[in-house]
């Protein structure tokens, strides 16, 4: 209810708005039409994610799980001059994606890179050393749980100092808090546990209660 109340007043339809409330309804509703899960971030959530990404003053952004690239639209439109690289396993989701974000006229700062994460990111790292690619200065990993630490650690090594990582569901209604064999958990334990361990990386769990569940991010800054 709160974020049904809240949203609309500080993401209101104005044509200075970005992005705006049809282009994101249109975002869903496609995604919907074409089959995809409903799980992408809450509008509020999406919101977070753009003033995060301006905050970190992001210039390049990776992504990790577009699904219909409701999460990537609101990173895409956190500057005028930004580039999203997001990266997609199921080749239906990046073709919905591709379509919602050349909707909403993203496509010339958006790259959907289909496969596996585990595969694709060892790849962007090539790229970042041939100097085909900048390093990111921000980068949402919302895909496999059981990744979750593998992507932060490989991300690590493609980021600039003072860069954000956020690591989406990591609460997921409190399990986190409970040992636990579901690979989900076991995966945002492992991301948790791991970033104390890590000199280069400082972070905090962000717990979030919205209108889709009881979960949270992990926010991390790398040193
Ligand atoms: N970030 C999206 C949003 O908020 O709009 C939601 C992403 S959804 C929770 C997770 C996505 O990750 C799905 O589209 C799924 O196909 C993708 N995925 C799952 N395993 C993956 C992998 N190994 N590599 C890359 N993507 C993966």
């Amino acid at each position: 209810a709160v974020d049904r109340y809240s949203f609309p007043h500080l993401h209101p339809s104005s044509p200075t708005t970005s992005p705006s409330p049809s282009i994101l309804e249109h975002a869903l509703a496609a995604s919907e039409e074409a089959g995809l899960p409903d799980i992408a971030v809450s509008p509020s959530q999406g919101k977070y994610l753009q003033l995060t990404a301006r905050l970190a003053r992001a210039k390049n952004i990776l992504e990790v799980g577009t699904l219909g690239g409701y999460s990537t639209i609101w990173l895409a439109t956190s500057t005028p001059n930004v580039k999203v690289t997001s990266v997609e396993v199921d080749a239906h989701h990046a073709e919905v994606a591709r379509a919602n974000i050349k909707n909403a006229g993203l496509e010339d700062r958006v790259e959907v890179r289909v496969g596996p994460g585990i595969e694709v990111l060892p790849r962007l790292v090539t790229e970042i050393e041939e100097g085909s690619r900048q390093r990111f200065q921000f980068v949402f990993i919302d895909a496999d749980k059981e990744n979750n630490w593998n992507y932060v650690d490989i991300a690590i090594g493609m980021c600039e100092p003072g860069a954000c990582i956020i690591v989406d569901n990591v609460v997921q209604k409190g399990r986190l808090a409970k040992e636990s064999d579901d690979p989900r958990i076991a995966g945002a334990r492992r991301v948790v546990e791991n970033i104390g361990k890590e000199d280069r990386l400082d972070g905090i769990v962000v717990q979030t209660v919205g209108e889709k569940s009881y979960d949270g991010f992990l926010l991390v800054i790398v040193k």
